[in-house]
């Protein structure tokens, strides 16, 4: 059996058993976006463009819909002032680009390693192709940095280098190591895919919005300049309140990008996420919010609803941001040991046997090292772990009821103000601004010199990462 992929032709294909009523025809909802004036139907009301007969595809095509992603939902969710000011006001802060985004980079070697036309293939070949893949990025990223910066300073550079060895020795262990052992049972189908669906409500009604940034957009494009002058043309110059009485907003979508569909050998579909980490989840206490994580379920919901593919769950990959290496030699023996045996070490049982084989065989065979050794391999520390989470049809059903409420508690205007908490305000980028409202100080003054206005989002021009 085959399924539309979405990233197959990105946003043009709908075959979900769902399919919602299309905009501009009559018995649509009225737009959630803002608040609409009511008034008595009169004889333009018969009057309409060639656009109003776009779809909903129509408007996903050519970008023009108010497109909800995960971390506004979670924004949202966390602090309505944070959210207005990067969601609403799209506020960003000043940064200088980094000269390596490790996260991008590493993202890059998965993609290539887990390319489908690959898979399976010399496992040899698709580490190098995986290690090159990481190594333009990361030569792409420098060239970059310098054409915006300029040349960088050492310490820049040092870390740079640092963390292209890191990075290489990762993926090395990865490919060699790990993926051998894990990567059974499934093949990858699809990596890098896309999607932007509608958000739809219980009978299949769309939400459509007419908020500043959707009239902006609707404004700009060729479509809203074409609709509104058909529109002029055919009311004899008499268009007035165009965005109130002859606009319908643009639908509301959800869209996201996942780093890998793939199929396991009993034919069923997983969403796959990698993440690389400076520290694991701790398997048994921290783990258990997977089950609850909306992010990677609402992407099995859009899948299976809107394209139709039975995705039973998904498989969120940690990766952490080390590899192993040999034990440290000590510069004079202790207890008989030439080796360190810290425990804090990131080294593997193998790697540490192998070394004190080869460089300490007395100690070992007089059992100097084995509580070392048993307890690296029972409790050593970990550099992958992957969680598999199943979603039932009731939980995707769900997952897509609370993405529609939330969509349309986001799109309604809502009222907007701080929502302190201990862990989010630490490391809140809005925290000088907002301490500055809450004082009754000139915050604008700091939003405009601290922050800039963009006008598009960062998933538009951001690379996927893995951080
Ligand atoms: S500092 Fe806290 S209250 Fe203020 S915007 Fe950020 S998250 Fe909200």
């Amino acid at each position: 059996m085959s399924y539309d992929l979405p990233c197959a032709t990105p946003r043009d294909r709908h075959t979900g058993p769902r399919r919602p009523a299309h905009p501009g025809r009559r018995g649509d909802p009225a737009p959630a976006g803002r608040p609409t004036r009511r008034r008595k139907p009169n004889a333009i009301d018969g009057i309409r463009s060639q656009m109003d007969k776009w779809t909903v595809k129509d408007y996903i095509d050519n970008k023009l819909v108010h497109s909800l992603h995960t971390s506004e939902r979670r924004s949202f969710r966390g602090c309505r002032r944070r959210w207005n000011w990067a969601y609403r006001d799209m506020l960003y802060p000043v940064v200088t680009p980094k000269a390596l985004e490790f996260g991008v980079a590493f993202h890059k070697a998965m993609e290539i390693f887990y390319a489908p036309e690959f898979w399976a293939k010399d496992q040899e070949i698709m580490k190098l192709a995986a290690l090159s893949g990481f190594r333009s990025e990361c030569d792409m990223q420098l060239k970059r940095f310098k054409t915006l910066n300029g040349e960088p300073e050492v310490d820049v550079l040092v870390d740079y280098k640092e963390r292209i060895e890191l990075g290489t020795n990762m993926i090395k262990f990865y490919c060699e190591t790990i993926s051998p052992h894990y990567d059974q049972g499934f093949r990858p189908v699809e990596v890098e895919v896309e999607f932007e669906v509608p958000i739809t409500g219980p009978q299949g009604e769309l939400i459509n919005c007419k908020c500043e940034q959707c009239r902006r957009r609707w404004k700009n494009s060729d479509a809203g300049v074409k609709h509104h002058d058909d529109l002029q043309v055919k009311l004899n110059d008499r268009l007035d309140n165009y965005f109130e009485d002859h606009w319908r907003g643009l639908p509301v979508t959800y869209g996201g990008r996942l780093d890998m569909l793939a199929q396991d050998d009993e034919g069923r579909y997983w969403i796959f996420d990698w993440k690389t980490t400076a520290r694991m989840l701790n398997e048994g206490t921290e783990e258990a919010f997977l089950e609850l994580d909306d992010q990677i379920a609402s992407y099995c919901w859009a899948l299976k609803t809107h394209y139709n593919i039975p995705v039973a769950g998904f498989v969120y990959v940690e990766i952490k941001k080390a590899y192993p290496q040999p034990p440290e030699e000590l510069s004079r023996l202790y207890k008989g040991r030439k080796y360190s045996t810290n425990k804090q070490f990131m080294t593997t049982y193998a790697l540490a046997k192998t070394t004190f084989e080869q460089n300490d065989p007395t100690a070992l065979a007089v059992g100097l090292y084995d509580d070392y050794l048993n307890w690296l391999k029972a409790d050593g520390p970990r550099f992958h772990q992957r969680h598999q989470i199943h979603k039932n049809d009731h939980e995707i059903e769900e997952i897509g009821k609370n993405v529609y409420l939330e969509a349309l508690d986001m799109v309604n205007n809502p009222r907007v103000y701080p929502q302190p908490g201990r862990f989010t305000c630490n490391t809140c980028l809005f925290r000088q601004p907002c301490l500055g409202k809450n004082m009754g100080e000139d915050f604008e003054y700091t939003l405009s010199t601290l922050f800039e206005k963009k006008t598009q989002h960062y998933w538009e021009e951001k690379a996927a990462s893995t951080e």
